[in-house]
């Protein structure tokens, strides 16, 4: 008989701090990696991806000296009681998706106009409260997903592979956090926001966030580039990527003033 998931790969995400399985975390240091090995749990800091506490069998590991005072672990903690239920995935702590908090004052703290969504006809994606593990990207890091997606993503990689194309995923979802880091060190390097806009999405306005788009590549194309269009992947993913769910959101010439992005596809409910 199999035995049961000791580690669900369920990624449970609250305002400031992810949860993720301990055994799909890496540590440099050898004694936090010990730490992880006898843990089921795993805080993490989703500004910097900086691992806060671990949970096992015996209670709760700080792994920073000043855990009691970092922000948001409150709800962290409130979270983590989903994991107690006999189908996490399932528990109306995880439903849904998190409150927008203070997206917007942020957002407008780095100059981005109050019309931004209108204008550039980018929606704000609120981050889901619980993603998927869909095996791992090409930099081996976990995919995450909402569920149908990690299962087409899965089910349409197979397909392809049976046709002797091969995908990768370069990126899946990520958090308002880690845009608005991304956004703010372009700006630290003295690029005009409206230059960064060209190429990322406002924070809250990128389809990564909500666990339905993924950066697609093929093994030797570089990641992220138009040249992956000229590829037999891209022509397979033309073909049969809606067949998945997959569409392309940013063909050449589209109305949103963000470059060709022939890697970059999000997944649709049927019917929709
Ligand atoms: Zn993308």
């Amino acid at each position: 008989m199999a035995r049961p998931h000791r580690h669900p790969a369920l990624l449970l995400n609250t305002p400031a701090i992810e949860l993720w399985p301990a055994a799909l975390c890496r540590a440099k240091a050898a004694s936090i990696a010990r730490r992880l090995a006898a843990s089921r749990v795993v805080l993490r800091r989703k500004r910097d991806g900086r691992l806060l506490a671990a949970v096992g069998p015996d209670g709760l590991h700080p792994l920073l000296p000043a855990l009691w005072r970092e922000p948001g672990l409150e709800a962290a903690m409130a979270t983590l009681a989903a994991l107690t239920e006999r189908d996490p995935a399932t528990s109306p702590l995880l439903r849904g998706s998190l409150p927008l908090g203070e997206l917007q004052a942020d957002n407008a703290a780095i100059g981005l106009p109050e019309d931004y969504a209108r204008s550039s006809g980018l929606p704000i994606h609120p981050e889901p409260r619980l993603l998927h593990a869909a095996g791992r990207d090409r930099g081996l890091r976990t995919l995450w997903l909402l569920a149908p997606v990690a299962r087409a993503w899965q089910a349409m990689v197979a397909a392809a592979r049976r046709e002797a194309v091969a995908l990768e995923a370069i990126s899946g979802y990520r958090s308002h956090a880690h845009q608005r880091g991304i956004v703010e060190r372009k700006l630290a390097r003295g690029l005009p926001l409206a230059e960064v806009l060209r190429v990322n999405a406002a924070p809250g306005h990128s389809e990564h966030h909500s666990g339905r788009a993924i950066d697609i590549a093929t093994p030797g194309e570089p990641a992220a580039e138009e040249s992956f269009a000229a590829t037999p992947a891209f022509a397979w993913l033309q073909a049969r990527a809606g067949d998945f769910g997959f569409r392309l959101s940013y063909p050449q010439g589209n109305p949103h003033g963000i470059t060709y992005e022939p890697w970059h596809w999000c997944w649709h409910p049927p019917n929709s």
